[in-house]
């Protein structure tokens, strides 16, 4: 294996999106005039009349009953939905395919006012079933291509409703990135004879960019990593899909997830916004036995008050920089272990 550079001032190849990034660590202390930002830190109420996932309250369209646990149902205004209209297929160039499938909102737990650093273990892997079995129902439905299971966390990635949930889009579209990574672990395995998934552990387990650990998963800041606080839970054996997970190692994830939710919260002792997503095999009947399953977390804070905006470079050219050297960014989250800071003050 050859030695990696310490200083990140260079561009790196990410081997499951096959795309270069480029490292600027010299600049993310740059003076910042423009505007900042930092996330509330307030306690919502156990239970809030107005919020659209508490039990017993009404949606737009239904309402939710008493329920105790983790708690999933359609979305009210769906984004793939049973509705969508025929479409006639367009032409060579501007082509067009039906918008059907379905969307759900899990709820992690009733209390409004807990995020998954609150779950007890038992919680923690009620809601990992909860998708395991969601993602195996939506993917046998002919109309659902994929299955992506995603929380968008805070007000800084758009998330006006604090109640502890997540989202799932399942339709006939497989995700840019989860096609891409598709492709890229089927040519590395044909290439290599070796997962991709596994490849990429095995460079992380041994280095200095692991903030956490146990049995089943590893959670690390990827040496590919676009975003500073960029965090990946990657399984300690090949799989696929969380259908191809056992009991245990769904409880495993559950625990992983917490632990890395909770050093996130820890770091500026406040709620830390993210972008979640799990990445795994599309359900459209193909091959995707080398799918490399994994969770990416992707913060949008560089600083406890300053954003990362897209811009020029991400938006306009369509290449991403990231400010910082992921082996510090590791070291600060290894550095910020439970208990929630929170707990702490009590
Ligand atoms: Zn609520």
């Amino acid at each position: 294996m050859p030695p990696e550079p310490r200083v990140a001032w260079e561009q790196r190849w990410h081997p499951l999106r096959e795309e270069w990034i480029l490292y600027t660590p010299h600049r993310g202390g740059r003076p910042w005039i423009g505007e900042t930002h930092r996330p509330a830190d307030v306690d919502p109420p156990a239970y809030d009349p107005a919020c659209a996932l508490c039990p017993g309250n009404r949606r737009l369209r239904g309402e939710n009953p008493p329920y105790a646990g983790a708690y999933w149902f359609t979305n009210d205004l769906p984004c793939f939905g049973p509705d969508a209209p025929d479409v006639s297929g367009g032409d060579d160039l501007y082509r067009t395919r039906s918008a059907r499938g379905t969307a759900e909102v899990v709820c992690y737990h009733p209390d409004h006012g807990k995020t998954f650093v609150d779950l007890t273990d038992a919680e923690a892997a009620a809601v990992v079933d909860l998708w395991a079995d969601r993602y195996q129902a939506l993917g046998a439905r002919p109309d659902v291509d994929h299955v992506l299971i995603f929380e968008n966390k805070g007000s800084l990635v758009g998330t006006s409703n604090p109640h502890p949930h997540c989202q799932i889009y399942a339709g006939g579209l497989i995700y840019g990135h989860i096609e891409r990574e598709a492709a890229t672990a089927r040519r590395h395995f044909e290439r290599t004879g070796e997962y991709l998934g596994r490849t990429i552990l095995k460079r992380e387990e041994a280095g200095p960019r692991v903030i956490a650990a146990n049995d089943d998963f590893l959670a690390c800041v990827p040496w590919f990593a676009r975003y500073a606080y960029e965090v990946f839970i990657l399984p300690r054996r090949p799989v696929a899909s969380l259908a191809d997970l056992s009991p245990s190692e769904r409880a495993s994830l559950g625990l992983m997830i917490r632990e890395v939710a909770t050093r996130y919260d820890n770091l500026w002792k406040m709620p830390m916004p993210y972008v979640m997503a799990i990445h795994q095999a599309p359900t459209d009947g193909g091959d995707y036995a080398t799918y490399p399953f994994h969770v990416e977390f992707h913060p949008p804070l560089r600083k406890p008050d300053t954003m990362k905006y897209l811009a020029g470079p991400e938006v306009g050219g369509g290449s991403m920089t990231n400010e910082s050297d992921p082996d510090e960014k590791a070291a600060e989250l290894r550095a910020v272990a439970g208990p929630h800071y929170k707990r702490m003050a009590r």
